[in-house]
């Protein structure tokens, strides 16, 4: 009978142990994707590039012989309905590490095995389990450092071809059509400006991967903070897909270090980090939903739909570094890794509005959306997660322009207003934007949204308050 493999973030042939493991049946293989609650529930941009994904992903599955079966509903009723139609006797899958997914593939599995159905998971998606790395004394790490020290010298799952083979079965279940889902339907206006920004799909990714070990990655310690640079592999989109393994990553980048030079290092460690979000989401999932630390769940952010809040969406802040990087966000759907730290400690420290809804705005806009590692950056820069920036230390967005984007390349970049003839990127924020919020390129620029001598001393004052009284 033949075997199911049920798709989720793992858009891939190569790397991809559930696959292997559906293939090594020796059975035909029926590759579904389903489209339930969860996915429903996406953000616009995340939503969107799946749907790309998937679109793509499906013609590299008919070049090898197979097809994607793609089903709306609930996973357990969906897999029930596929295996009677099609007799089925077991479903592979990879591993996802939120807890609304745990919490959907464990009933899954219970429910399958009780029907008598073969359902495995498998790893792929992390090069280090959550739970397979610990403390000497048991626990969870809760400070990146130790974590990273403790699992470089691991061993890494080795590359994976891509099957040369994928066996179809003699007749197929039906599916249904991707443009029926309207993934894009939620995108207010830009999905095609978006799109064209985006790099879709494995072989893509692979490319990528292999331009930045040849031509960046020596020099990725040094120019990685600078916005401006095409200096950091742009991958997190295809991670968040898994249009690429973090092992390839892991793999490639350590035979460029044993070369020779630090940046190799650097990157490899970055890579890390996003196990380390995991790490963390597993082992306490509220970081997802409110402050890690206790003492920062009462501290007086705004949560409301504010003026200021909306000038920070679309990029009308009057500061240069964050407007750039809110519009290089919603024209490509990615923000440089220096700007989200930037922006995020503008709105919650300058504007004083809650991490939450800067991470919430960040999951409706991010082709690269990652559970994880938003709701860890968010909690780094707001001082309320484990191993976070101390919150006093505020970023001055106008000094870390200077530092950063000291020749102005990112913000002539984003920044159409003011110059004669603005880059076609620059003009795209306005292709990009709901004609709702009324912008047009030949306006003035904004004016500042707050003082940031004032914003710093009123989050300072918060601070220091809260702390008295905590
Ligand atoms: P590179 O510098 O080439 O790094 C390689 C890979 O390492 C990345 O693709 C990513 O998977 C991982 N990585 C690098 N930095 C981090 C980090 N700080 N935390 C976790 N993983 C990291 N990353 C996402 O993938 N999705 C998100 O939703 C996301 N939200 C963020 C929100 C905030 C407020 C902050 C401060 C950071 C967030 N990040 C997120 C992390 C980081 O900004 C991006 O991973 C990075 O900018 C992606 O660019 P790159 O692929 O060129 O990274």
């Amino acid at each position: 009978s033949p075997v199911i493999w049920w798709i989720r973030r793992d858009l891939r042939l190569a790397d991809n142990p559930a696959l292997t493991a559906a293939v090594n049946t020796g059975a035909p293989v029926i590759p579904v994707y389903i489209l339930d609650a969860q996915d429903e529930a996406l953000g616009a941009a995340p939503k969107f590039r799946l749907g790309l994904g998937l679109e793509h992903f499906s013609g590299v599955l008919e070049k090898a012989g197979s097809r994607l079966i793609l089903r709306r509903g609930g996973a357990l009723e969906v897999l029930r309905e596929l295996i009677s139609e099609t007799g089925a006797g077991a479903v592979h899958w990879s591993r996802l590490y939120d807890p609304q997914a745990i919490a959907r593939d464990t009933e899954v599995k219970q429910q399958l095995k009780a029907q008598g159905a073969a359902a495995r998971s498998h790893g792929g998606r992390l090069l280090f389990e959550p739970w397979s790395v610990e403390t000497k004394t048991g626990g969870m790490y809760k400070v990146f450092t130790p974590f990273w020290k403790s699992v470089r010298v691991r061993d890494v799952d080795s590359l994976r071809p891509a099957p040369s083979e994928i066996p179809a079965p003699d007749t197929w279940p039906a599916s249904e059509e991707i443009s029926d889902w309207k993934m894009g339907a939620a995108m207010r206006r830009g999905a095609d400006v978006v799109a064209r920004y985006c790099r879709v799909g494995e072989a893509a990714a692979q490319d990528r991967l292999d331009e930045f070990l040849e031509d960046k990655v020596s020099a990725y310690k040094e120019c990685r903070d600078f916005p401006g640079e095409d200096a950091t592999s742009g991958l997190s989109e295809n991670l968040a897909w898994g249009e690429i393994s973090p092992h390839r990553l892991w793999h490639l980048g350590r035979a460029a270090m044993e070369q020779g030079g630090s940046g190799a290092e650097t990157f490899l460690k970055e890579v890390v980090w996003r196990e380390f979000a995991y790490h963390l989401v597993y082992h306490s999932p509220h970081i997802l939903t409110e402050s890690w630390r206790q003492e920062w769940r009462d501290f007086p952010w705004s949560h409301e739909d504010t003026p200021q809040f909306q000038a920070w969406q679309r990029g009308q802040t009057g500061y240069g570094f964050v407007d750039a990087a809110m519009r290089e966000l919603y024209v490509t759907g990615k923000m440089h890794n220096r700007a989200r730290m930037i922006v995020a400690s503008f709105l919650t420290k300058h504007l004083m509005i809650h991490w939450k809804c800067g991470m919430d705005w960040f999951a409706d806009t991010l082709v690269d959306w990652d559970p994880a590692a938003n709701a860890m950056g968010w909690q780094w820069v707001a001082g309320s997660g484990p191993d976070a920036a101390p919150f006093f230390r505020v970023f001055n967005p106008s000094g870390q322009l200077d530092k950063f984007d000291p020749s102005g390349v990112y913000t002539r970049r984003w920044i159409a207003e003011g110059q004669g003839q603005p880059p076609r990127s620059a003009l795209d924020f306005f292709d990009a934007a709901p004609r709702s919020w009324n912008l047009a390129p030949d306006m003035p620029r904004a004016n500042p949204v707050i003082s940031l001598q004032a914003g710093r001393d009123r989050a300072l004052a918060a601070y220091h308050e809260s702390r008295e009284n905590g």
